[in-house]
């Protein structure tokens, strides 16, 4: 039993848990354990929507950040990257770091999108599904196969994606078809081609932009609705939504609406980044994550999707409760929407993953980000002030 809580509406409330879910938010009296919140804020537990645990070099020593030859080049990128992790420790540590970081401060769900190609094989799938069993009682992980090292340039990773998810990846990934492997139709026909056999979902790497990038979105929004996959496809970054004009991106917009296909931003340095207020107002599924940290990427990041939706409410210009507002869906029930997480949220029925913090409201979350949190995983404790509590 979990007594004064405030929950964002402003309602003080005592929410009863049973077996890993709210049983109610009416309190009751016949509890096993009592917990007082002091009427500190509670927030459904944040939802990474994007993430790469096989990446980060959490807990490595500080590796300076090397730039690309001759501007930025995802292939040399990629070459720098397998050079970097090659001297890094294992991917089960890197990985069981980076999920103690998240989860540290809010995070009960994830979507990680893990290299598949064929050096490295299946051997990240197996290591992250391993952390993914050995920290569910912190956080639920859903895995992508991801690309990295393109489909149609790369021999041998169109089967290796095949297997990755019949071997447990839940969902399929895609890296720029254009932009990378120079082959649109070529790229997408493997990725949905998977999709369809296995009924899993999408969710596509899109860094490529202007009309190039739109007409990929377009053609993924066209592939979504012909095989009745709305609902369980995403587009990554799609970066060209936001340097087009307004009346292209409202057309995309009710294209991706009707078609059922959610748009993953976390507004990233200096790139261009979807216009998510447009995009919501037309009905698309907007949902944020912190994709890298702290690897060969980039050095930014720690974790915090509160640090998130501020960092995509600031480059938004979001100012109003409202759009506020918006950035906090984007890391919490926007995320779970397009997750396909059940039984999501502070209400009656659902999972009992939740934050205490002090903040008078969503907004004030969002913009101050309070550092002290417990976070509560199907009831249990599981971090305390940025320290994990809960062993398995
Ligand atoms: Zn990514």
């Amino acid at each position: 039993m979990f007594r004064n809580a405030r929950l964002a509406d402003g309602r003080v409330v005592d929410i009863a848990v049973k077996g890993g879910q709210i049983a109610s938010l009416k309190g009751g009296t016949a509890a096993k354990e009592t917990v007082d919140l002091g009427k500190r804020l509670v927030l459904p537990g944040l939802v990474e929507g994007h993430i790469h645990l096989d990446k980060g070099f959490i807990g490595e020593p500080w590796k300076p950040h090397r730039p690309c030859t001759a501007g930025f080049n995802v292939r040399e990128r990629v070459e720098f990257e397998k050079q970097a992790l090659a001297k890094a420790r294992s991917v089960p540590e890197r990985a069981a770091a980076m999920i103690d970081l998240c989860v540290a401060q809010g995070t009960t769900s994830m979507r990680s999108h893990v290299d598949i190609d064929p050096q490295a094989g299946l051997s990240n799938l197996e290591h992250v599904a391993a952390a993914r069993d050995a920290h569910k009682h912190k956080v639920s992980i859903q895995i992508v196969a991801f690309p990295q090292s393109g489909i149609v340039t790369s021999p041998g990773t169109r089967e290796l994606l095949d297997e990755a998810v019949r071997s447990g990846a839940d969902l399929i990934g895609g890296l720029d078809p254009a932009g990378f492997d120079g082959d649109i139709a070529g790229h997408l026909d493997a990725v949905f081609d998977i999709a369809e056999r296995h009924g899993v979902g999408v969710d596509i790497h899109l860094h490529d932009g202007d009309l190039l990038g739109v007409f990929e979105i377009e053609d993924i929004a066209r592939r979504t609705k012909a095989l009745g996959l709305g609902g369980k496809v995403a587009v990554s970054h799609a970066y060209a939504l936001g340097a087009v004009p307004r009346d292209v991106v409202q057309r995309v917009a009710d294209t991706l609406a009707e078609a059922g296909v959610a748009i993953m931003t976390n507004a990233p340095g200096a790139y261009t980044f979807p216009p998510v207020q447009i995009l919501h107002d037309a009905g698309v599924n907007v949902f944020s994550g912190n994709d890298n940290i702290r690897d060969s990427w980039w050095p930014f990041g720690d974790g915090d999707l509160l640090e998130r939706a501020m960092i995509i409410g600031y480059r938004s210009g979001f100012y109003t409760d409202a759009e506020l507002a918006l950035a906090f869906e984007m890391v919490t029930s926007h995320g779970a929407k397009a997750l396909g997480l059940k039984n999501y949220g502070l209400v009656e029925g659902g999972a009992a993953d939740f934050l205490v913090l002090d903040a008078q409201h969503v907004q004030e979350a969002v913009v101050a980000r309070p550092k002290p949190r417990d976070v509560y995983k199907a009831g249990r404790l599981v971090a305390r002030n940025g320290t994990i509590v809960a062993s398995a």
